[in-house]
């Protein structure tokens, strides 16, 4: 569980913050307060998947190509979900 940057318990299920994204936003088990993500911590976490996806669209070997984008597709979801702090929503 993460911690809710309302009453500081671990009230939001990992699940739901592995799909939050800008605009999204998470409700604590614990004190029902509304969190989400701002927009330049996500960009930054989403950018070294982004950059993989990316590079495998100029490879020419197809288990390479494959490789980077199954390793991109998983930081996008690993990153953002470890390194976006929650920010308190009204
Ligand atoms: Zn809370």
């Amino acid at each position: 569980m993460f911690h809710c940057p309302h009453c500081e318990k671990r009230g939001i299920p990992p699940l739901r913050k592995m799909i939050l994204s800008p605009g999204l936003t998470a409700i604590c088990q614990a004190c029902n307060g509304t969190s989400g993500i701002r927009y330049p911590s996500w960009i930054k976490a989403m950018l070294p998947g982004t950059i993989l996806m990316i590079v495998a669209l100029f490879m020419d070997s197809e288990p390479v190509e494959w490789a980077l984008n199954l390793t991109g597709f998983a930081l996008m979801i690993i990153l953002p979900t470890l390194l976006t702090p929650l920010h308190k929503e009204i």
